[in-house]
């Protein structure tokens, strides 16, 4: 018979956490004692909460330079799962919990931080609490909450599970006043061809839907909400086209000569911002309607690809669809993060608002 291994430990001298080895065979789960596979696993866990507060970090830095734009990724949530390989979920709480420690000050989100560490709040809870705070913010944009009002809310979610911390930020939708019983906007993809998309209208909205189904006339009685918004869509993209470019944006306008065309430019003073409405359609439907390095749709921006503060012209050839994370990337990359951080955004050349309807990707 094999002698007995005892989780006895009392001829061992006793190991701190800390100086458990981590490589050496003995530290494999099978081979040590209750006691130490115990604390191990105490240890292990610290350091997996202090590597989530270094990864919000990192993150953070990432997002600042928009670095993944250099990637070829939209989007910060879509370098997170394409690029570091998270779930949707995962990368949305992270992401969540990021936006969260750089919109406290110094103090609290140094607080914050220790609570992620010691494992008093979850990212799902901080993740949901930040979209409390968020909605909050929509509801009444003159009262944000303060610094200390998140802090409190986030106090009262320590050592809540999911479920838990979900009804306490029930409560305070309550009590803040927001709309509890309205379920979510939701969009779930069905196929590679079909999404289902959820979403709540009030009666004023639906009846004005009801009047543009009758104003569509014979043809739209008998459509589905889908072919209305169809139609809706293409009738809005026309109407968009015309407003952002013009109405004869088809004919080709010859292009005037920019103030600074010849000779060396300055780097300073006013910038020619001549691009013709004829051009930027022509810029637009050139790079078919979508950022040139990362293929988004959303919040795009006609770019001089040399600077104007370069020298760069309003030439067509000088001129690219760009969205704003490529955008800001550029600008980066040509004039470094501190110069872009004072807000000269504007030296990369044109920063004409997003297309209407357009969104900038937040998530
Ligand atoms: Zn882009």
């Amino acid at each position: 018979m094999q002698k007995q291994s005892t989780h006895k430990s009392t001829s061992k001298t006793p190991r701190q956490p800390e100086s458990l080895p981590e490589s050496l065979p003995e530290s494999q789960p099978q081979n040590l004692s209750d006691r130490d596979l115990l604390k191990r696993m105490q240890l292990l866990v610290q350091r997996e909460r202090s590597l989530v507060t270094e990864i919000l970090h990192h993150l953070r830095e990432v997002e600042r330079r928009k670095l993944y734009s250099d990637l070829g990724y939209k989007s910060l949530f879509d370098y997170a799962v394409k690029e570091l390989g998270y779930s949707e979920g995962q990368a949305g709480r992270r992401i969540q919990a990021m936006r969260l420690l750089r919109d406290l000050p110094q103090e609290e989100a140094k607080e914050l931080e220790k609570k992620i560490e010691d494992g008093s709040l979850n990212l799902t809870n901080i993740c949901q609490a930040q979209s409390f705070f968020n909605e909050v913010k929509k509801a009444s944009p003159d009262q944000p909450l303060l610094a200390k009002d998140k802090l409190d809310v986030l106090k009262e979610l320590e050592h809540k599970s999911s479920r838990q911390g979900q009804a306490a930020l029930m409560e305070k939708r309550q009590d803040a006043g927001l709309d509890v019983s309205l379920p979510k906007e939701k969009t779930r993809i069905l196929s590679g061809e079909h999404s289902e998309l959820r979403l709540v209208l009030n009666k004023e909205l639906l009846a004005e839907l009801e009047e543009v189904r009758a104003l569509l006339g014979q043809k739209a009685m008998g459509m589905s909400w889908a072919e209305l918004i169809g139609e809706m869509a293409a009738l809005s993209k026309e109407a968009l086209k015309d407003k952002r470019f013009g109405k004869r944006r088809e004919k080709a306008t010859p292009s005037t000569p920019a103030p600074f065309k010849e000779g060396v430019k300055k780097a300073t003073g006013p910038k020619p911002r001549s691009i013709s409405k004829g051009k930027r359609s022509r810029v637009w439907e050139r790079d078919g309607g979508a950022c040139v390095k990362c293929g988004g749709q959303q919040g795009l921006q006609v770019d001089h690809i040399v600077p104007v503060a370069r020298g760069g012209g309003c030439e067509e050839e000088n001129l690219r669809l760009l969205c704003f994370g490529c955008n800001v990337r550029e600008g980066v990359k040509e004039f470094g993060l501190e110069r872009m951080k004072r807000g000269d955004m504007s030296q990369r050349g044109d920063m004409s608002p997003s297309p209407p309807g357009s969104r900038r990707t937040t998530i």
